[in-house]
């Protein structure tokens, strides 16, 4: 059933943008007493058609949905070159990520510059947003911000990692299973060139753990998938 996201609840009626009144109206061709569901503020309710127009829907009931991972996970990656970065915040969204950072690393070829930051953190939002609709999220991951490595220093979680292709420890598995409910855990994952030897060592001063994602060496976005989904698969089975 399609899902949206909205901002604001109206009595028992979902506030909808006018892009969103088009996808109901025009799009999907909705009709009285079709349904469909949005998420508002964290929870998921099932609504109502009960006018087309003009569009108004109503509440039936809250559908008590849990799809939100119960550890806040954020992605720090390294900006890839070309398309790669739609993929990665497809996917990433998919799997259940709380918060995308971009990261601006020794090796990246692509830059993110005063001129085309905001349109570009406007399609990846865009892009996050319709795959949380589309995998029945009720959180639309945040990406907002994009930093330089050396500032990876400054933040805090419960558990920091960095994913490295050199690196032998092999208790990725071990450690995951060893974070509680509502611990917060970050994975930073380098683009297509790595990261410098200093750059690695850097971040084991800040307190991210080294860990391997097996013997091979992957691409940039299929670390971060391997990743994403080691962390989901532990967290979810225990
Ligand atoms: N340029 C490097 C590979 C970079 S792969 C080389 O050619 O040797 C891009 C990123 O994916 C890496 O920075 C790392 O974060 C991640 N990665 C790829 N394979 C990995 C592995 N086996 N273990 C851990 N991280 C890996």
């Amino acid at each position: 059933m399609q899902r949206y996201f909205v901002d604001e609840i109206n009595g028992n009626s979902p506030v909808f943008n006018k892009d969103q009144v088009h996808h109901i109206v025009n799009v999907m061709r909705m009709k009285v007493n079709d349904q469909i569901t949005i998420s508002y503020n964290n929870e998921a309710f099932l609504c109502e058609i009960k006018n087309v127009n003009p569009l108004k829907v109503d509440i039936i009931e809250n559908l008590h949905e849990e799809h939100e991972l119960k550890n806040n996970v954020t992605l720090l990656y390294c900006l890839p070159k070309g398309e790669k970065l739609d993929l990665v915040v497809q996917k990433a969204t998919e799997l259940g990520v709380h918060e995308i950072v971009l990261v601006q690393s020794e090796r990246c070829i692509a830059k993110i510059t005063k001129e085309n930051k905001d349109k570009k953190l406007v399609r990846l939002n865009k892009i996050a947003l319709e795959a949380s609709e589309q995998s029945k999220r009720t959180f639309v991951p945040i990406i907002e911000k994009v930093m330089n490595y050396k500032d990876l220093s400054k933040l805090d979680f419960d558990h920091k990692f960095i994913a490295y292709e050199n690196e032998d420890d092999t208790t990725f598995k071990e450690q995951l299973e060893a974070i509680k409910e509502n611990e917060s855990i970050a994975v930073l994952v380098g683009a297509e060139g790595g990261f410098s030897v200093k750059e690695v060592e850097d971040a084991k001063s800040w307190g991210y753990k080294s860990v391997s994602l097996g013997r091979r060496i992957l691409r940039s976005e299929t670390a971060v998938f391997y990743a994403l989904t080691a962390i989901g698969f532990v967290l979810e089975n225990k």
